[in-house]
């Protein structure tokens, strides 16, 4: 029988109606449509797919059980190495990933994995969550410091090996940009919470408001604790450092969606912390975190939301899902577009920000064409908020206080491909590492991390 070439749609709330709520845009397949698409799987037996994959899942085994109709083996297939498959299945950029060593790719569509992922996620949760067998405790103890997902991942595998784990965290919530900066439309809330519980049923601790490095140092840590991984993000907003800056209406990505999402600011009146959101937003920047900007201030009220990116869409670096979903909610796009200053009024209120037209030159060090400004092609436009996503730099605490702590040029902490630091007993992974990356490539490291410290502790 011959392959159907494309993959099987998500039903999803229309773009209309979706824009005035908080509510998740795609609903997730249903049974038969994940049987379906399942079989579509060729079974490859290089599976290149598990290449594309940073945790390693078997992805053509549990395929095959989706095929089969055998749900519950499926589950424990994808449990085998990931314990937050249901953030994945959802956030993953899986068509550069997995997705995108599929052999379908020869002919057509990809098998949807990520889709396939997120329904196992789904009915796993709907049913109740399994927790496997855990091993004799080993008496040892680790304390991870971040509970996003490089620190979950790492606390997670660690307690699976029998270890004793603590997480420090410094908000008052788990999860790490899975809570504060990921939208609820594009990741429900109770869904990093149900993946969290079921890390703590695995015996991981987790204690609130500490900020290591001010309430408590890495050194104090060691007194108690064996080992200690570092999983604390890049949360340091980047700016444009351009006039104006400091108006009253420009916000910095995180603080927008940190307000919006953690202190719930869409849920004013019912939260009394709302954020101010004005008639028309700008948007710098072209990332998932940009498009997350664009829409949650939709979502908000905004009459016009512009993206606006110096350089082409070919450059974009949001996953393509985004994107189109933020075409289709009415997000207006402004290419090849930089911004050259902020103007306000007499009270300091933001009313315009002056762009100018950009071409494109020769790729730079990013290998991505390098934005050239055309002179003379200055516009100015109206907006009253100022949103600015145009990156994160790790956070700079640990790295400040870790005395012999060895840094790279951009303030991330050095480590070898197993989370080494230049401390013995001291690991690192996730974006305070790599500076900001994905979700997936955050869990990686702390997977890997998490088999080094248990090398490094049964050697101790
Ligand atoms: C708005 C937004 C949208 C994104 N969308 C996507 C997407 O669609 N797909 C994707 O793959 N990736 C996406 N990313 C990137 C992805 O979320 C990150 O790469 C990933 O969360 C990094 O994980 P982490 O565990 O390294 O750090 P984080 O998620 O940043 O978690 C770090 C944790 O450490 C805590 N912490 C920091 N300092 C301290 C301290 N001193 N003491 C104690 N705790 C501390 C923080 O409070 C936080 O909880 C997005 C990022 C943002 C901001
Ligand atoms: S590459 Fe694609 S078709 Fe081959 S095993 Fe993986 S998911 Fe199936």
């Amino acid at each position: 029988m011959a392959v159907r070439k494309t993959k099987h749609e998500m039903p999803e709330q229309p773009a209309k109606e979706r824009v005035k709520n908080f509510n998740e845009v795609p609903y997730g397949y249903s049974k038969e449509t994940a049987i379906e698409e399942a079989k579509r799987c060729l079974q490859c037996k290089n599976k290149p797919c598990i290449e594309g994959c940073p945790v390693e899942i078997d992805i053509p085994d549990f395929i095959k059980q989706i095929a089969a109709g055998d749900f519950d083996k499926a589950v424990e297939v994808l449990k085998n190495k990931t314990s937050l498959p249901a953030v994945c299945g959802r956030v993953c950029p899986y068509e550069s990933q997995c997705e995108g060593e599929c052999t379908l790719l020869k002919i057509g569509e990809p098998v949807a994995i990520g889709r396939l992922e997120r329904f196992l996620a789904d009915y796993e949760r709907e049913k109740g969550m399994i927790i496997p067998k855990l091993p004799k405790a080993t008496g040892k103890k680790v304390a991870v410091v971040g509970a996003g997902p490089a620190g979950l991942t790492c606390a997670g595998d660690l307690a699976k090996m029998g270890h004793g784990v603590t997480v420090f965290e410094a908000l008052h919530a788990p999860g790490g940009v899975l809570m504060y900066g990921i939208p609820e439309f594009r990741l429900p809330k109770d869904i990093v919470n149900a993946e969290v519980d079921y890390i703590k049923k695995l015996g991981v601790e987790i204690k609130y408001d500490i900020v290591v490095g001010k309430t408590i140092t890495v050194d104090e840590l060691f007194e108690d604790y064996d080992a200690v991984f570092i999983g604390t993000g890049a949360g340091l907003p980047r700016w444009l450092r351009i006039p104006g800056e400091n108006l009253d209406g420009v916000y910095s990505a995180n603080e927008f969606l940190t307000r919006v999402n953690m202190m719930k600011a869409y849920r004013f009146p019912e939260y009394d912390t709302p954020v101010k959101i004005g008639k028309i937003v700008a948007t710098f920047g072209a990332g998932n975190v940009a498009m997350d900007c664009a829409r949650t201030s939709l979502r908000l009220g905004a009459e016009k939301s512009y993206i606006i990116y110096r350089r082409s869409d070919v450059e974009m670096p949001a996953r393509n899902e985004e994107i189109e979903h933020a075409k289709e909610e009415g997000v207006i796009f402004k290419l090849l577009t930089n911004p050259t200053k902020f103007i306000g009024d007499e009270n300091g209120f933001l009313t315009e920000v002056e762009c100018i037209k950009m071409k494109l030159g020769e790729p730079d060090d990013s290998g991505r064409r390098r934005p050239i400004p055309i002179e003379g092609s200055e516009e100015k436009i109206k907006i009253d908020t100022a949103l600015v996503a145009i990156g994160q730099s790790p956070n700079p605490l640990i790295p400040q206080t870790v005395k012999d702590l060895e840094i790279e040029r951009w303030g991330n902490i050095k480590t070898d491909k197993d989370g080494k630091t230049s401390i013995p007993g001291l690991f690192a992974g996730g974006d305070i590492a790599t500076g900001a990356a994905t979700v997936i490539l955050a869990m990686g490291a702390g997977k890997r991390a998490a088999r080094s410290i248990d090398t490094y502790l049964k050697k101790k």
